[in-house]
């Protein structure tokens, strides 16, 4: 508990007092503005989300998720529908930058065509979820049809990455509540939807998908993305750069739901990384 105070306090003292509450809108940072249309990538050094060496270990006590109640600043960036053949690496490169850990929800059938680009996910630190093999409407399909989908996609992972993923995403977020129970129970998968969409999918240009998520960001917050879109991933850095300004700090889905059980939160902070940051 010591630790968890001492890196809250740090984490408060450093920008989030200063740059939002939840509670209100933060205001577009004017990077964010001239990120509006043009230059997708930011000039200098990127900024740098800090260490922080937090449990993946969940025990979900609920059956579907779109945000978690969060002990501090703690967001969980989730991009879906990849991997993509060059887009995803593009947007690996940024988030490698920025030692930014994210969450992907793949197709199965994509972890197929690109499982080297599978791997280098996982061995850059981020997580993978299950998103389905061929990304149908699951809330029609059969039981069976339905269990197929994600062992599939499970196996595809498992072969490209050696490992599993722990959560599913429902493409279209369209999975009925019956099932989303039968997964928990069959497959151990919490359901993970999402409190954060920039419709980045319609293709409203990366500074809009930027000030959408900035605007709509708040403690605990699970933020959609699809890295399928090429301005998608063009608005990420200024998206990123913006929040950590702001003083949010990039988790992975797992960790986010660890945190949700405060009471077993661990939170080992290195101050060092921490101080880094608030520069
Ligand atoms: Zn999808």
């Amino acid at each position: 508990m010591k630790a968890l105070s001492l890196f809250l306090l740090v984490a408060v003292a450093g920008s989030f007092i200063s740059g939002c509450s939840p509670a209100k809108s933060p205001p577009v940072s004017a990077r964010a503005r001239s990120a509006r249309g043009t230059a997708p990538f930011e000039q200098g050094p990127a900024m740098r989300n800090p260490d922080a060496h937090m449990s993946r270990d969940f025990s979900s006590q609920r059956v579907s998720y779109s945000r978690v109640s969060a002990p501090g600043p703690y967001v969980a960036l989730t991009f879906d529908d990849g991997p993509h053949s060059s887009n995803t690496p593009r947007l690996l490169n940024i988030l490698r930058a920025r030692n930014v850990k994210a969450t992907f929800y793949v197709i199965g059938k994509n972890v197929d065509l690109y499982p080297d680009i599978v791997r280098r996910t996982v061995a850059e630190g981020h997580e993978l979820g299950n998103h389905s093999y061929t990304h149908p409407v699951l809330s029609k399909l059969s039981q069976a049809a339905l269990f197929s989908e994600i062992r599939k996609t499970d196996d595809a992972i498992l072969r490209a990455a050696g490992v599993r993923p722990r959560t599913l995403r429902p493409p279209y977020g369209a999975l009925t509540q019956s099932q989303r129970e039968l997964v928990m129970s069959t497959f151990g998968y919490p359901t993970i939807m999402w409190s954060v969409d920039p419709m980045d999918w319609k293709k409203p240009g990366a500074g809009v998908v930027t000030s959408r998520i900035v605007q709509g960001t708040h403690a605990g917050a699970i933020i959609l993305v699809h890295d399928l879109h090429a301005s998608s991933v063009d608005a990420m850095p200024a998206t990123i750069d913006s929040l950590l300004r702001r003083g949010y700090r990039f988790v992975t889905v797992s960790q986010l739901l660890a945190m949700n059980q405060s009471a077993q939160a661990q939170v080992i902070a290195n101050p060092e990384t921490l101080v880094q940051a608030g520069r």
